[in-house]
């Protein structure tokens, strides 16, 4: 693609082509990429879409200038919002993905064999065909397991409106910006736990413990006024401004600490049976978070 035809977070320098991402929230950190190739580019209804190849982290999803995955990191992201919950849960068969363009998080999923139905609400159907089509190291291509369906949609109306009942809703949100706002309000988590069984279990991704406190405080009390138990783990994601992320998970009925790890017998690059326990164990300054 022509430089011209790229939004301004592509920058030329010193006939390189570079992507500068500036944190989202406090806009007081940049990431910047070396870029071997801008693979597309398009503006969807909702957002900005760029696939890009970085020569650091390899094919990458940026949206809205902020990166979301890259093929070199993708996989601890997704093993992390999508095992610790299906281990946690004791008998889980429907599983809802709420966002999750990338694929990255139905393509753990459809590795369990016991699970009946995964489906996936995305907004931006744009987002999963560029995905299909270049990145595919995160979403594994065009050829998917039957049980996944793609309802392309809103998650917010969709867990206001669905009467289906799931027994895992994972929520694989983006930044709480523009559309994915709603995504970290009270009313959609209401709406999460009314689309739950009672022993359901759901899980989201709630940003930096390092950057975004406020994010994850915020997300910890919603998510205890709806549910008995609420416990925050953490991964290393090295693209996501800080390197350390955090991952919430609710329930009524299971605590992540009785988790079953023998369910996890096929191989992973990132998640171990030690670290499934372990990433619950946090450091000081993140469990002094409310
Ligand atoms: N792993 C990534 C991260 O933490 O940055 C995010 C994964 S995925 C790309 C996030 C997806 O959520 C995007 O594709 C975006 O289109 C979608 N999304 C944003 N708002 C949404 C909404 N209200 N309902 C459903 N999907 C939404």
């Amino acid at each position: 693609m022509k430089m011209n035809e790229l939004p301004k977070y592509f920058k030329e320098i010193d006939n390189e082509l570079w992507f500068e991402e500036v944190e989202v929230e406090k806009k007081n950190l940049k990431i910047t990429y070396k870029i071997n190739k801008c693979f597309s580019y398009s503006k969807s209804q909702y957002q900005e879409v760029a696939l890009i190849d970085s020569a650091a982290f390899g094919p990458c999803l940026v949206l809205d200038g902020v990166m979301q995955t890259t093929s070199a990191d993708g996989f601890i992201y997704n093993e992390m919002i999508t095992h610790i919950p299906v281990l946690t849960h004791k008998n889980p068969r429907k599983v809802l993905v709420i966002g999750g363009g990338d694929c990255g998080a139905v393509r753990e999923l459809s590795k369990y064999e016991d699970l009946e139905t995964i489906d996936m609400v995305e907004l931006d159907e744009v987002v999963t065909e560029e995905c299909i089509k270049f990145l595919p190291e995160i979403s594994g291509g065009s050829d998917f397991d039957k049980r996944i369906n793609f309802k392309f949609g809103d998650g917010v109306e969709y867990v206001k409106s669905t009467d289906i009942k799931y027994d895992i809703i994972m929520v694989d949100s983006p930044d709480p910006e523009g559309p994915a706002k709603d995504l970290f309000g009270e009313e959609f988590y209401k709406n999460v736990k009314k689309t739950l069984n009672s022993d359901g279990v759901m899980v989201c991704q709630s940003e930096s413990p390092m950057i975004h406190r406020n994010i994850i405080e915020n997300t910890r009390s919603i998510l205890k006024k709806n549910f008995k138990i609420v416990k925050t783990y953490i991964a290393f994601v090295p693209t996501y401004p800080g390197g350390l992320w955090s991952f919430t998970m609710a329930s009524d009925v299971y605590d992540p600490s009785n988790m079953d790890v023998s369910k996890l017998p096929f191989e992973t690059r990132y998640l171990t049976k030690n670290i499934a326990k372990s990433c619950f164990d946090l450091p000081n300054f993140i469990s002094d978070l409310k």
